[in-house]
């Protein structure tokens, strides 16, 4: 393993009115974001690592390892960059970590658009 191999990193864009798309582990082909009643709630599997919606300091899942890694994360490396993939190698992740980048464009109560993170890792 090469010590610059990165988390792989996948953009997925959705614009539409519909519900929020359907975000499977690439790994288990598990279906993780489930929403009911126009709540989305996290539905976790072996793989999952974080869920880091479009908001700051908010995190609606993180595995024990995400959070402890985090925890001891270097103060130079803001969590909150643009390259969210910087923070996650600077905390030692490396290709065995894949990133989905969420956008999903829709109506509530307005036209509006998110973008979460939504990590999974092939084994730990
Ligand atoms: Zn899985």
């Amino acid at each position: 393993m090469s010590k610059n191999s990165k988390p792989g990193f996948e953009s997925l864009c959705y614009s539409n009115n519909e519900e929020y798309p359907d975000i499977i582990c690439p790994l288990c082909a598990h279906k993780v974001i489930v929403v009911e009643n126009g709540e989305a709630t996290v539905s976790q599997c072996p793989h999952l690592v974080f869920v880091r919606p479009d908001r700051p300091c908010v995190y609606e899942y993180e595995s024990d390892d995400f959070s402890k890694r985090r925890a001891v994360a270097p103060d130079d490396v803001p969590e909150y960059c643009s390259d969210f993939i910087d923070f996650l190698v600077a905390i030692g992740y490396d290709e065995k970590l894949f990133v989905y980048e969420v956008t999903y464009s829709g109506m509530g109560c307005g036209p509006f658009t998110t973008t979460d993170f939504i990590g999974f890792i092939s084994e730990g």
